[in-house]
């Protein structure tokens, strides 16, 4: 993440030494707080799991979960199905955390950690919009080039673990 070198009360320079950078003129502490990810892992009935091919970077070009940052204020799950939604046109519902991943180290514009949320269809049609170029289900053995841990670790888990657990 970029850091910022002023002030954004006084605009006076950061002494930027500390673990936060803290303004030289007025004192203020300038703490950096996360940016939070939040994706969904959502199956077809054939167990194929949804994957959008991102048409913004990190990853740009590579195949990921329907993911994307949480607002200010706005719920997490709220958060992924509005995702969901924008990038698949799929209506869902988000149930239980799959995981929580760090961010991806020197990955520009991504996230500090990505939550990954299990989330079934429950209206919508497949078709992909916003930033993502494609959407489409994807079987174990049929899957594309993918864009992080997170997505490997998903397809991972799709492919050993029983059904009706992730
Ligand atoms: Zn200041």
């Amino acid at each position: 993440m970029d850091a910022p070198s002023f002030c954004c009360s006084c605009a006076a320079p950061l002494d930027l030494s500390d673990r936060h950078p803290v303004c030289t003129a007025c004192g203020r502490t300038h703490y950096r707080d996360p940016k939070v990810g939040v994706g969904v892992v959502v199956l077809d009935p054939d167990r194929r799991l949804l994957l959008v091919r991102r048409g913004v970077g990190p990853g740009k070009g590579l195949w990921a979960l329907p993911a994307g940052f949480v607002d200010a204020d706005e719920d997490p799950r709220a958060a992924a199905a509005r995702e969901a939604l924008e990038e698949t046109g799929l209506v869902v519902e988000v149930g239980a955390v799959v995981d929580v991943y760090p961010g991806v180290p020197g990955a520009r514009g991504g996230a500090s950690f990505f939550v990954a949320f299990e989330a079934e269809v429950v209206g919508g049609v497949l078709q992909a919009a916003d930033d993502a170029l494609d959407a489409r289900f994807f079987g174990p053995d049929d899957l594309p080039e993918l864009a992080f841990p997170s997505t490997e670790d998903a397809a991972a888990r799709v492919r050993t673990v029983t059904e009706g657990q992730l």
